[in-house]
């Protein structure tokens, strides 16, 4: 079912906004809308979620409990969730009763990585050459026509690196197979991409079809996981340009309402090559909250209650680096956060998460400095004096 977007005019403040999803980016989210005084409503299984702890209103329930998500539509003025791998099935029972954004039809292209990767094709960007794979006859067809080295993904609930293998010879390619069959029913095939920087565009498009495009980030990844995202990216002004028109193309060819996430690779010949979409807020993005006049959290807030877009300009640049787990981890001292903050420029966000795990991402430092190379070693130096207490307290 499909609604006109809010004849009536924007949602007015105290109105409910429903989000499928408990995690960090719900709670950003939740944050910047309570700053404009709407209310919160969140579905996720975990009652102590990092946004069910500022929620209004809880759905404690599983993802995939249809019932509980129509509960809270039936609730909610309007609904966003904050991770694709939300039950489409469950999205669409949410559809049906209330306005969805991004849609329910957007969330099943992109929690699908060979029907993502056919969208961005279809859409006229560049990827990497790929191959859908769905038996041991297609990935031998796969490997003679995409080439190695190559990396073999499963086609859907991979996240952060999990579930995919990079192949550098044929004799890797089956076991390859093998291991990732269990995963999944569906892979994509794709050339690896020697790739000289990762950077990506947040880009908000409102129900009027108004694009705006965030500056690109750059983004260095650990064992698979954002490390560090450093903004505006370190690349040439026509890269950069591209990068948010291309993003925007993508935002439009879906017919997005909300936020995409665009990751992709720079070649060293300065090509960008599309590599993944997030409808929602993204890590690479958190710098917005302390450098952008609109942060991406409340750039989704403004489009969810049909509030104009808020610029993007950043009059200072940012680096932005993720605290996980590890900081806190073989010790029983908390972080020296004082340590931290006595640089300037820089702030602390903490997700409320309760037990510090290897790999959870239980917030993140972001420093802004009138230099981008100053602001990266600012944040890299707050995050060394947040955990070296924990080191020689082990
Ligand atoms: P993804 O889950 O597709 O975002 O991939 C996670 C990370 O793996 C990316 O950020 C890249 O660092 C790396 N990666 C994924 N696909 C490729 C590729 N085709 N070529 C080179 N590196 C890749």
């Amino acid at each position: 079912m499909s609604y006109m977007f809010r004849e009536s005019g924007p949602l007015k403040p105290g109105a409910l906004i429903g989000i499928l999803g408990g995690g960090q980016l719900g709670r950003m989210t939740a944050l910047a809308a309570k700053q404009m005084g709407y209310r919160i409503a969140v579905l996720d299984p975990d009652a102590d979620a990092p946004a069910m702890q500022v929620a209004d209103r809880k759905f404690v329930a599983k993802y995939t409990d249809r019932d509980a998500a129509r509960d809270l539509a039936r609730a909610c003025d309007v609904v966003t969730y904050e991770f694709e791998n939300i039950d489409a099935e469950t999205a669409e029972a949410v559809a049906d009763l209330k306005q969805l954004h991004p849609s329910d039809g957007v969330l099943r292209i992109t929690q699908h990585r060979v029907r993502e990767k056919e969208a961005m094709r279809a859409s006229g960007v560049a990827t990497a050459p790929f191959r859908p794979v769905t038996s041991q006859a297609d990935l031998r067809e796969a490997v003679s026509e995409v080439g190695l080295p190559a990396v073999i993904k499963t086609a859907t609930s991979g996240y952060d690196g999990k579930g995919q293998v990079v192949i550098q010879e044929e004799s890797q390619v089956f076991a390859a197979y093998e291991q990732l069959k269990r995963l999944s029913s569906m892979h994509i095939f794709e050339r690896y991409v020697p790739f000289k920087m990762e950077i990506s565009v947040i880009v908000g498009r409102d129900a009027s079809g108004r694009t705006l495009a965030f500056p690109a980030s750059e983004n260095i990844h650990v064992d698979s996981i954002l490390d560090v995202s450093i903004a505006p990216a370190r690349v040439g002004r026509a890269v950069a340009d591209d990068a948010r028109g291309l993003a925007s193309g993508i935002a439009e060819h879906l017919g997005l309402i909300g936020l995409l996430a665009v990751e992709m690779f720079v070649t060293k010949d300065d090509e960008l090559l599309v590599n993944e979409l997030a409808p929602r807020p993204h890590n690479s993005g958190h710098y917005t909250i302390d450098a952008c006049r609109t942060s991406q959290f409340q750039q989704l807030v403004r489009i969810l209650t049909g509030l104009p877009m808020g610029a993007v300009e950043m009059p200072r640049p940012a680096a932005m680096v993720n605290l996980l787990g590890d900081v806190w981890l073989d010790s029983k001292t908390e972080p020296d956060w004082a340590g931290a903050l006595s640089l300037p420029g820089v702030s602390l966000h903490l997700y409320g998460k309760k037990e510090p795990k290897r790999g959870r991402k239980m917030g993140h430092l972001t420093a802004v400095a009138a230099d981008i190379e100053v602001a990266l070693a600012r944040v890299l130096e707050a995050r060394e004096r947040a955990s070296r207490r924990s080191r020689s307290a082990r």
